[in-house]
């Protein structure tokens, strides 16, 4: 058959494979503006999810554009690991500028949140001589083999943690099956048994935990973990990979906990679409060994020159305290559906880091079925807005749109939200409608 009469969701559906997509809707891309999505036919779509964070300055910014386009026409291709250029450098000296942290530091460069987070295992265990790492039950760090065994996703049972590591419960507010103290109490309790403290390398920390249901954590848990782990000489790393750079309302998520963190690790919204990482630690860390993280097109220009007009923009356009604001209007907005929705148990987040956890039982705080979640997004795709889902139980709504929301964007988002948890129980979307979106 000729594929110019197939969708772009059937000639996909041929051609790329099942295994490790997250189809959350029918939507299909032809382009993008400002911060809506064009799907196939013309119709434009609001980002509420910024792609899953990329999107930070949402679709075809002037400034992404213009530093993207000046760099493919010099020197798209030039390595980093041959020769240094403008671009990284300056990113380099930028990222250092608006990371906290003392002494000689340096910058690794990586293509996605993953490998910086795999190159981080790999440095610590070297410069540590540790090889045992803490991380939480719920964690996302990545789909690489090093990032994942640091992850504690139930997307990733397939693939066993790294043997050693200690996955402790994330304590959540809202379901406090574990308290902060327990979790820290378990964590004595591992140190003391199990887990000498003098083996591990690391502690991973999401500062606000993403895929894992958007949790924020309960005030002054991260810190006393902190507290715990430097006791040790254990190293904190803090995965700012996808609520970083501005999108919780500070530049870092982990200004909000008061964390001092060794490394940091950026990702997603830092290349604002480009494939662009980094990790931002000690120079007696990240230096430890040479030629160990190589990749040969890590820290090329074009990603560079996209994360330095990235970083200039978070800057020039106030972008945090933008998040912020916008943040909390839609969160109010969001909120203020509760009182309609008794489906709506908690509303949560940072900024434009924000979830809306879906109830079958307001007492219970049992979680929708997936299949009612899912419904929500389809609903929602119908009715023009772009969203996925997260959690352990797929029952908690994301949104991430770009940091350049408007007001205006913010109200109609939830507008859109609300309609769409209306049309579902009213029985507008059907099993088989969201059959194929069923994804984690
Ligand atoms: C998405 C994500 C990663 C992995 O980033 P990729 O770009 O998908 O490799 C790592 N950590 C967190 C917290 C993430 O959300």
């Amino acid at each position: 058959m000729n594929t110019s009469e197939l969708s772009l969701r059937e000639r996909d559906a041929r051609v790329i494979a099942e295994i490790g997509r997250l189809r959350f809707s029918p939507l299909s891309l032809v382009g993008g503006r400002g911060n809506r999505l064009i799907e196939e036919g013309g119709r434009e779509v609001l980002d509420l999810s910024g792609s899953a964070g990329p999107a930070i300055l949402g679709y075809g910014h002037p400034a992404i554009v213009e530093a993207v386009e000046r760099s493919v026409r010099d020197m798209a291709g030039a390595s980093l690991l041959l020769y240094p250029n403008e671009p990284a450098v300056s990113l380099a000296e930028e990222l250092l500028a608006i990371t906290p942290g003392e002494g000689e530091r340096r910058v690794w460069f990586g293509h996605s949140g993953s490998d910086a987070n795999d190159c981080a295992v790999r440095v610590l265990q070297a410069a540590t001589r540790r090889s045992r790492f803490i991380s939480f039950i719920g964690s996302y760090h990545g789909n690489l083999s090093g990032s994942m065994g640091i992850s504690g996703h139930t997307a990733m049972t397939h693939t066993l943690p790294r043997p050693g590591v200690v996955l402790l419960p994330y304590p959540d507010p809202f379901r406090p099956q574990f308290s902060a103290d327990d979790v820290l109490a378990l964590l004595d309790y591992q140190f003391e048994t199990t887990c000498p403290p003098d083996q591990v390398a690391a502690i991973f920390i999401e500062p606000l935990m993403s895929d894992g249901g958007l949790i924020v954590p309960p005030p002054g848990f991260l810190f006393g973990l902190q507290e715990r782990c430097r006791r040790h000489g254990i190293k904190i790393v803090v995965d700012e990979v996808k609520v970083g750079l501005g999108r919780s309302g500070l530049m870092h998520c982990f200004q909000h906990e008061g964390l001092t963190p060794d490394l940091v690790v950026f990702g997603k919204g830092l290349g604002g679409g480009l494939p662009l990482s980094a990790v931002v630690g000690p120079s007696e860390i990240m230096d430890h060994a040479p030629a160990f993280a190589l990749l040969t097109t890590a820290g090329n220009p074009v990603a560079t020159a996209a994360g330095g007009a990235v970083l200039k923009t978070i800057a020039s356009e106030n972008l945090a305290a933008r998040s912020a604001r916008t943040g909390k209007l839609f969160t109010d907005g969001l909120r203020a559906l509760g009182a309609k929705y008794e489906m709506i148990g908690d509303v949560r987040g940072r900024g434009l880091a924000v979830g809306v956890d879906l109830v079958a039982d307001r007492q219970t705080r049992e979680p929708v079925p997936a299949t009612t979640t899912a419904k929500i997004i389809y609903r929602g795709y119908q009715l023009g807005a772009a969203f996925t889902y997260v959690g352990l139980k797929a029952n908690v709504l994301e949104f991430m749109p770009p940091l350049t929301l408007s007001e205006d964007e913010a109200a109609e988002g939830v507008a859109i939200v609300g309609q769409s948890i209306e049309d579902v129980l009213a029985g507008k979307v059907s099993d088989k409608d969201v059959a194929s979106f069923m994804m984690w």
